[in-house]
């Protein structure tokens, strides 16, 4: 279980995604911290990082860098590497971006990086598993400023953590979940969990137009 005080020196990972922003909601962390890595879908997640960040009162920390030359699958074009475990598939990005996090927090004294990584991730990429988050931990801790980074909600499917974080369709219908583009393309895994996760949980459905509006 999460326990509010133990989240008060992190910076939270925010993509603006369902299970980040549910996550923020839950640990109310010190900051979150939003990364445009060269994503297609990056500007409408940047937006709705700002507006979630904004609504759940926790403030939001940006930085741009363009990963795009070492990029690929979904989330940078139509083509994937072969052989890849999804077609969403962007070598080490998980690594890179806490990476990058870790450097952002080592600069503005947050201890602890947290990731909404949850249970369905990790079989589909190795970077979302419990494995892959322990050995960076350890790679994290065995260097110069201590960051720890932890996964809270990785036990948990995102229709759980959602119902725990207790958030309504006001923040919900702002998080953005398309690897392909800033509006909902309806045909990537991004898009197909997030209609799977408001199905399941009975909400914003029939508002898929308001979505793409936003
Ligand atoms: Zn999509």
């Amino acid at each position: 279980m999460l326990e509010e005080q133990a989240y008060s020196s992190s910076l939270l990972l925010l993509s603006g995604g369902v299970d980040s922003s549910a996550l923020a909601s839950i640990c109310s962390p010190a900051a979150a911290l939003f990364i445009d890595y060269g994503q297609r879908p990056a500007p409408a997640e940047r937006r709705a990082a700002a507006v979630i960040g904004r609504l759940l009162g926790v403030s939001l920390l940006e930085i741009a860098i363009d990963l795009r030359p070492i990029g690929a699958g979904l989330l940078l074009d139509e083509v994937s590497i072969q052989n890849s475990s999804s077609p969403e598939w962007w070598p080490y990005r998980n690594q890179l971006l806490v990476s990058i996090a870790a450097s952002v927090a080592l600069r503005h004294g947050y201890r602890d990086l947290v990731v909404g990584t949850v249970s369905g991730d990790g079989s589909r990429h190795i970077d979302g598993t419990v494995e892959f988050y322990e050995a960076l931990n350890a790679c994290l801790q065995i260097q110069e400023g201590g960051i720890t980074v932890s996964v809270p909600a990785i036990s948990e499917t995102t229709e759980h953590l959602v119902a725990r974080s207790g958030l309504g369709e006001d923040i919900l219908g702002w998080t953005v979940s398309c690897h392909r583009s800033e509006l909902p393309c309806g045909a990537c895994p991004g898009c197909w969990k997030r209609d799977r996760v408001m199905n399941n949980l009975g909400i914003l459905q029939g508002r898929s137009e308001a979505i793409e509006d936003l």
